[in-house]
């Protein structure tokens, strides 16, 4: 196996006894929505999840992790930097069939629309074996936009069996794509679970009191903001900055070297500017709940800012969140300086809304996505064993009278 790109196995997962669930993690947001349902099968106990860090961002799903008390099962050696994304793919294909050969799982999860999520799913199908998909069904009306996300997640769902949808526009996306609705569940997502919990731990609801909200927190990582977009909203910050010089700007800036020297060059030093490392999940969201403002092109951050009462302006075209801006709380805005500018303007002034309530009613569940997709995860087992048996039991019976055969197991 080490031969294979496995750095690290802890246990041999055949040792158990119980049906192994193969999770596989490849970045942050991967590992933040992936964790309630780990902790929930390990808690109901009938079936074994075998968690796996794919290496795509080794350190940093690493150090989620271990924010959350978890630690991978199996590490995989980092991912080195390719040519091309065909090439990553291969290479993390390559590796995680040796560990699914290996560990022989009952399920492969893979979650949202990563590299290491479409190679997890493609090395599984390549292995005959079952693919589950978490945050199934979202969908811009391009597949080149955002790419490669777009295109990893329509090819996902593909290849899984049981889609677990996050929201009824994830549903009705893959109904209409023709995926048997026998295969699709809406379970809200993930991410609203550790949101929930998290929230729950503040005893203060959130940081700030009212009129002394002075900071706009920002993200940007997403490859449509890697080429000049990039400057362009940097230089949009900076009017912001000059035009309300009370305001401070936390940006936690991704280390993806196509994107954090060019914020770097244009906002390190900047009056104003807090450029700090990708923070933890937990002191992000507290800041995030503490702003006056996010400005950010993650996909999560639109999940979870409604929760925080933060409004969000979203320098993308598009979303395959659309319940996110039916909240009211998130808005796309184009690339562009004046407006920009004005958009963080017309946000700043308005007053502030009070928080989405974790309920039925919120738009990506009310934070028991977890429990629901382990309850769907062992229901699907039995079902498969219990058909196994039934295949077992008939082939050892006399042989079946036409009529019985006709009817087929
Ligand atoms: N997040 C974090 N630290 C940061 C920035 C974001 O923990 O410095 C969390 C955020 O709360 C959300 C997730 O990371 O849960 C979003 O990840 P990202 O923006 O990288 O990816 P996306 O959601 O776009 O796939």
């Amino acid at each position: 196996m080490a031969s294979r790109g496995v750095a690290r196995m802890d246990a041999p997962p055949t040792v158990i006894g119980l049906p192994v669930v193969l999770i596989v993690v490849g970045t942050r947001p991967e590992c933040i929505k992936l964790v309630p349902l780990i902790r929930a099968l390990r808690e109901r106990g009938s079936l074994r999840p075998l968690v796996v860090n794919s290496g795509q961002h080794r350190e940093g799903v690493r150090e989620v992790m271990a924010s959350f008390g978890i630690r991978a099962d199996i590490e995989l050696e980092a991912l080195p930097p390719l040519a091309s994304l065909r090439a990553a793919s291969d290479r993390l294909r390559e590796r995680l069939r040796a560990v699914i050969d290996a560990a022989a799982p009952a399920r492969v999860v893979v979650q949202g629309d990563t590299l290491t999520a479409y190679a997890g799913a493609r090395a599984a199908a390549d292995a005959g074996c079952r693919v589950v998909h978490v945050e199934a069904g979202l969908r811009t009306d391009s597949v080149k936009d955002p790419f490669p996300e777009e295109w990893f997640r329509r090819r996902i769902a593909r290849l899984a069996e049981l889609h677990c949808a996050p929201s009824a526009s994830a549903v009705d996306n893959l109904l209409r794509e023709g995926v048997d609705p026998a295969r699709v569940h809406r379970t809200g997502n993930t991410a609203i679970d550790c949101l929930r919990e998290l929230v729950g731990t503040w005893a203060d609801g959130d940081s700030a009191a009212p009129g002394t909200r002075n900071t706009v927190v920002v993200t940007l990582h997403r490859r449509e903001n890697w080429g000049g977009n990039a400057d362009v909203i940097c230089d949009a910050l900076l009017e912001i900055a000059a035009r309300r010089p009370a305001l401070r700007f936390t940006f936690p800036v991704h280390p993806n070297p196509r994107v954090a020297p060019r914020i770097r060059e244009r906002l390190e030093g900047k009056r104003g500017f807090d450029l700090v490392a990708p923070m933890a999940y937990g002191a992000f969201v507290r800041a995030a709940a503490a702003a006056a403002l996010i400005v950010s092109d993650s996909g999560g951050v639109q999940e979870e800012a409604p929760h925080l009462g933060t409004p969000v302006l979203v320098p993308r075209t598009n979303t395959e969140r659309p319940e996110a801006l039916a909240t009211g709380f998130v808005r796309l805005v184009v690339a562009d300086r004046e407006h920009l500018v004005a958009a963080a303007l017309t946000a700043l002034a308005a007053p502030r809304r009070p928080p989405l309530p974790f309920d039925d009613a919120a738009p990506f569940g009310a934070g028991d996505a977890g429990r629901r997709i382990a309850e769907l995860l062992e229901a699907d087992v039995a079902a498969e064993s219990h058909c196994l048996a039934e295949r077992r039991h008939d082939s050892a019976a006399p042989p079946a009278s036409p009529a019985r055969a006709a009817v087929g197991p």
